[in-house]
């Protein structure tokens, strides 16, 4: 006897809901170029309800209103705008509902970042398989971490690489773009506390005038370090780039398949910093992150800054990244004092790894969200 097919019933997203969730730091402040910090970090949690009852979550959280052209506030307006255009779409289609998203919003790729990770975690829960199998397949068992050096004085920046080596990490990043005397003192003083095997990163986040990029470069020209970002625009990056022998990075204005490419293709860079938000989610990093290992880029792989639900989005982009195209990845729960998931990676011994657990593998703690902000559907 054979027994009738089952219709199969098409998943489709049924609701949208987001919360804003403060993420204090245990530092207090982080400070980087131009004289910009933060204090309280603004997130937003989105969840993404289906007729299937499996939700997905996902989470953005800008760098602040002046890093990139991106701010909390336009997360949030930017979701409600765009979550009617999704209710009753396929959240397991990801190309498809990027396609979508992006027909429906031009631009503003941090906006559309959290829901498509959120369908992600559907597509990993409905699967049974977890988001890094699905982004091509994990990498041994754990990944290094970069620690993020938030920019003080000379002294206290070299005395925090020693601290950060203490708690497992090897690779450090300082936060520069400020004065250049005082950030030609500060990589030398930091350089000078490396033990063999460290590596040292200063970034200026777009901070210096080419003059000053040129001065820095050339001060630090017998210094084992890298440069990141030196000035705002490609063309002076690339400037600068033309000046040193220090390998060089490439983070703001790396937002596109396209500007890999050019940068590939004038050698622009031996690294680019690969933020999940900056490109607009995981579908599109996975394609970035793909073309740099085809064109043999190594990257950074993070977000602009996060809390749980992006660290474990983080996880699996970085565990599904073959790892000597990994450069470093960022555990930006271990820089915030507030939980707000359960079943994200914690950092061990300077390394992580992406849960092994279906979709994304966290569960959000629903005291640490409180009442949502927003809701569609
Ligand atoms: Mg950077």
């Amino acid at each position: 006897m054979t027994a009738a097919a089952t219709p199969k019933t098409e998943p489709r997203i049924t609701s949208i809901t987001a919360w804003r969730v403060e993420l204090p730091l245990h530092e207090g402040t982080y400070k980087w170029s131009g004289g910009n910090q933060v204090v309280n970090f603004d997130s937003t949690v989105v969840a993404i309800e289906t007729n299937l009852g499996i939700t997905g979550y996902g989470e953005i959280c800008p760098l602040g209103p002046a890093y990139l052209p991106a701010y909390a506030e336009g997360a949030r307006t930017g979701i409600k705008e765009l979550a009617p255009a999704l209710i009753g779409q396929d959240p397991t289609g990801l190309m498809a509902l990027n396609r979508r998203m992006d027909a429906a919003m031009r631009g503003h790729p941090y906006v559309k970042s959290a829901l498509d990770v959120a369908c992600w975690d559907i597509l990993g829960k409905l699967s049974g398989l977890p988001v890094a199998t699905l982004l091509g397949g994990r990498y041994g068992s754990e990944f290094k971490l970069y620690r993020a050096i938030s920019q003080e004085s000379p002294k206290q920046m070299a005395n925090k690489v020693g601290d950060y080596r203490q708690e497992g990490y090897t690779k450090f990043q300082l936060k520069v773009g400020g004065d250049p005397d005082t950030d030609i003192e500060r990589i030398k003083a930091c350089a000078e506390k490396l033990k063999p095997g460290n590596v040292l990163v200063a970034d200026a986040n777009t901070g210096w005038q080419m003059h000053q990029a040129a001065r820095v470069v050339d001060a630090v020209r017998d210094v084992d370090v890298y440069i990141e970002q030196p000035c705002p625009s490609y063309e002076e990056c690339r400037a600068i780039r033309d000046r040193t022998a220090r390998p060089f990075i490439l983070d703001e204005v790396i937002d596109s398949q396209a500007m890999v490419l050019r940068a590939a293709q004038d050698r622009a860079a031996d690294v680019i910093n690969l933020k999940i938000s900056k490109v607009g989610g995981l579908t599109k990093a996975r394609q970035i992150r793909d073309l740099c290992v085809s064109l043999g880029l190594a990257m950074i792989v993070e977000d602009t800054w996060g809390g749980d639900i992006v660290t474990a989005a983080i996880s699996h982009l970085a565990h599904s990244t073959p790892p000597e195209f990994l450069f470093a990845a960022t555990d930006f729960n271990s820089y915030v004092t507030k939980s707000i998931a359960i079943g994200a990676p914690k950092r061990k011994d300077g390394m992580l790894a992406a849960s092994e657990a279906p979709g994304l593998g966290i569960t959000p703690l629903s005291d640490a969200l409180g009442d949502p902000v927003l809701r569609v559907g």
